[in-house]
């Protein structure tokens, strides 16, 4: 299967720009980084060994091993239509489960194409099963008997429905909900690189990556630096149809998202935010849903723009004092999976990693995404459920372990002894 994904990383890319509306080289990307999980998945023999105690009382070896927990389900956000599920079947398909895979009804082509793909690797029929649909779908999934566990990635409202309505079930659940991602400069910052990593970040997938940078933190000595040198680069990103090989930023997934981010822009100002760049202005017309970048001052918590995940290719810029107020508000935010502090003091880089109340951080890494061999997952309103997603712990998410106590018979040390078993 890593064979056929690598030879296939153009076919599998062009299927989900097409679809989705993502630029190629975007896509591309996705594709890679959803193979290095199937790559991570070839390993797994080394993960799936148990613990050996021999002699752990006289006579008695105690020993784990892991085993699969049959049949496990996938449903999945529009926004990653190729990464998303390799994030799960590959570690849950080479722990030994069968998996069932709901993938976005926005597009859902990418999981038809894998399926072939694994049928073609020489899986056998059913361990790999897609199942189309919309809420319909995943209600049958969440009360299916014979489903043992779920793993969800889509929006917290119903990242929250599928882990209540999946473990009240008696499922094993993790839900991957929304974000609204956080990235503190300050004032030591290079800020040329901080304007870089908001625009590619914030810009990148037209916005619709639940590890985008929505919100810039600015400290109030740089904040109009920094504003104007985001602002200087916004009219340089080419916002078109992904079939257009010079466009970098796509459209939005629906007209109805589409309408919703602008809805959010036309607020801004009546809610006390400075519109610096209005990306309803100018926008591509016809054949797609396009907004062209916005870029809002002065938002505040209280602001919806500052309060709601918008999704969509919009940074606001809330202004702060230092430090200390930054890291106030990314742990005020109820949600908590990515955030980045961008700075040239090593002190203050590593005071954040310890005190930020978020899954994934980075340190002049806008978008840090985990690679394969850790595992993905934000905390607060971003996961439900107790298990981050893939690299170790998706092996632990999709196995159960069973502890074996073993003595073979030696009838020299074989008496009746009522008492509760312990250590000689
Ligand atoms: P979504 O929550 O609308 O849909 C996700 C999945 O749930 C889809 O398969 C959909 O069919 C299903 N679904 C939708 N409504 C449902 C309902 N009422 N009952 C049962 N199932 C339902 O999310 P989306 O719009 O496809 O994706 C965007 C969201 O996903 C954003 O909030 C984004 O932050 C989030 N996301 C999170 C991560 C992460 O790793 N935390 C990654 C990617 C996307």
């Amino acid at each position: 299967m890593r064979e056929l994904v690598d030879a296939n990383r153009k076919e599998i890319a062009s299927l989900i720009s097409r679809e989705h509306g993502k630029v190629l080289g975007d896509a591309l990307g996705e594709v890679a980084r959803g193979l290095e999980n199937i790559e991570f998945a070839c390993g797994i023999p080394n993960l799936l060994k148990g613990g050996y105690s021999e002699q752990a009382s006289t006579g008695i070896d105690v020993y784990s091993i892991k085993q699969p927990l049959g049949v496990v389900a996938g449903i999945t956000p529009f926004n990653f239509p190729g990464m998303v599920p390799m994030w799960m079947f590959a570690n849950a398909l080479a722990c030994g489960n069968t998996f069932v895979l709901k993938p976005s009804e926005k597009d859902p082509s990418t999981s038809m194409f894998v399926a072939e793909l694994l049928k073609q690797a020489g899986l056998p029929d059913g361990c790999f099963n897609v199942v189309n649909g919309d809420k319909e779908a995943v209600d049958r999934i969440l009360e299916h008997p014979d489903i043992a566990a779920v793993s969800f990635v889509g929006s917290t409202p119903i990242a929250k429905y599928i882990y209540e309505t999946g473990t009240r079930n008696g499922k094993r659940v993790q839900a991957l909900g929304g974000a609204k991602n956080h990235m503190l400069v300050l004032p030591d910052a290079d800020l040329d690189m901080a304007a870089d990593a908001a625009v590619s970040a914030g810009y990148g997938s037209a916005g619709e990556r639940c590890m985008a940078i929505s919100v810039v933190l600015a400290s109030d000595s740089i904040a109009d630096a920094l504003v104007e040198k985001i602002k200087q680069r916004i009219p340089a990103i080419k916002v078109g149809p992904a079939s257009e090989s010079e466009s970098e930023m796509g459209p939005l997934i629906t007209g109805e998202h589409r309408d919703k981010v602008a809805g959010y822009i036309a607020g801004a100002e009546g809610e006390g935010a400075k519109l610096v760049v209005d990306g309803r202005e100018g926008a591509p017309s016809g054949g797609g849903f396009f907004l062209n970048p916005s870029l809002i001052d002065n938002a505040k918590p209280g602001m919806k723009v500052y309060d709601d995940e918008i999704f969509g290719p919009v940074l606001t810029v809330t202004r702060i004092s230092g430090y200390q107020e930054g890291l106030q508000l990314i742990n005020d935010n109820p949600y908590g999976n990515g955030t980045a502090i961008f700075t040239r003091d090593g002190g203050a880089a590593r005071q954040f990693e310890f005190d930020v109340q978020v899954g994934m951080v980075g340190v002049n890494v806008p978008v840090p995404v985990p690679v394969s061999y850790y595992s993905f997952g934000g905390w607060k309103a971003s996961l439900f459920g107790d298990t981050h997603m893939y690299g170790p712990e998706g092996v632990n998410f999709y196995t159960k372990t069973k502890v074996v106590t073993s003595r073979w018979p030696d009838p020299s040390t074989s008496s009746v002894d009522l008492g509760f078993p312990q250590n000689r």
